[in-house]
């Protein structure tokens, strides 16, 4: 099928990263196209910001859009209507959509969306992620247990082959426009009926520690910004949220404690983004999760092994010499916890 609109705008971003590709066409035949022609300097500015900020690419983007409907297409653009995509063919009928990859923040997400009584359509992309295999193990425990209504999406990149700088290998960690994609992905989803009453939302969790500046799909601005473009897009007030947006990584951590989940949540759910199908203990997300978890005070629930695994691991060293760039109560944390870690290694002999 086809991706057209909002949702082959998101994949073209992405492929305009991985292809170093200024120059993107969208097929917006059929499809809005008043809101494409009346914002297309702001799209562009957008997705140009998006590509740079990533701190990835080597060369600055100034990306410019034209539409199918409009164009004519040349060998040396991209064509973004033939990239594959196996959408589920759901009707727009949800007021609230989720992305949910199987990780703590997605889970949590998906609880504190229940707490208000809303049970969103959660979406899972597979964009060739490193990580894919386990992200899907994740996520099929996690639907089992909370009986999660699921669709999927395969961005299938074809003979899209990276320019040797642009910084982002298929598969690797940081993936070019990656939230935004997700997002115009979802947005199908979304009844745009004006006549049904009620806000509409399409969630990702991002926890409080990660809104920031430098963080360019995450940070309050891509928040407020794709609002506005989605809002306008549907033509219905269209909130983009994360629903663990006030809690610390400790808080979701309680969080999902006092919904009696937080034990199934460490077994299953994934955070380290490294290939390999046991966490590595030896990524940051590996070291800040158990940072978390013993910060939380559940150092007695981590599997036994993992302090283990972890005391002995080179991202260990590697606080251990730099635990001074810290400060505050962050560094007392982190030393108590390194302290913690030689301990446990020490009581198991
Ligand atoms: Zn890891």
């Amino acid at each position: 099928m086809m991706e057209t609109g909002i949702g082959n705008l998101g994949v073209a971003a992405m492929i305009a990263g991985y292809a170093a590709s200024d120059d993107v066409i969208v097929d917006v035949s059929n499809v809005k196209v008043d809101f494409f022609k009346s914002n297309k300097e702001r799209l562009e500015n957008f997705i140009s910001w998006l590509l740079n900020e990533k701190g990835c690419a080597e060369r600055t983007f100034s990306v410019h859009l034209s539409f199918k409907d409009t164009s004519p297409l040349t060998q040396q653009r991209f064509e973004c209507s033939t990239i594959e995509l196996s959408t589920p063919a759901l009707a727009r009928e949800r007021l609230h959509c989720l992305a949910l990859s199987g990780g703590l923040d997605s889970l949590s997400s998906f609880i504190a969306l229940k707490d208000h009584k809303i049970t969103p359509l959660c979406c899972f992309v597979d964009y060739g992620q490193a990580q894919l295999e386990y992200e899907r193990t994740s996520l099929a425990a996690c639907k089992r247990k909370l009986k999660i209504p699921t669709v999927g999406f395969t961005i299938d990149l074809g003979d899209v082959s990276p320019k040797t700088n642009t910084g982002w290998p298929i598969g690797g960690f940081k993936i070019p426009a990656r939230n935004f994609t997700i997002l115009a992905l979802m947005d199908r989803f979304i009844d745009v009926d004006r006549s049904v009453e009620g806000p509409r939302s399409l969630n990702f969790g991002v926890y409080a520690g990660e809104i920031m500046d430098k963080n360019h799909d995450k940070s309050r601005r891509f928040f407020d910004e794709c609002t506005s473009i989605f809002s306008e897009y549907n033509g219905v007030k269209t909130v983009i949220h994360s629903p663990v947006a006030h809690m610390s990584k400790v808080e979701q951590l309680r969080f999902l404690e006092k919904h009696h989940i937080l034990d199934f949540a460490l077994a299953n759910c994934r955070t380290c983004t490294s290939a390999t199908k046991e966490p590595c203990l030896d990524c940051k997300p590996c070291f800040n999760r158990m940072l978390s978890v013993y910060r939380a005070g559940f150092g007695d629930r981590v599997r036994p092994g993992q302090w283990n695994g972890l005391a002995r691991s080179n991202i260990v060293k590697e606080y251990e010499s730099h635990v001074d760039d810290y400060t505050g109560e962050r560094k007392d944390d982190i030393q108590k916890f390194l302290a913690f870690l030689v301990d446990s290694l020490y009581e198991s002999g």
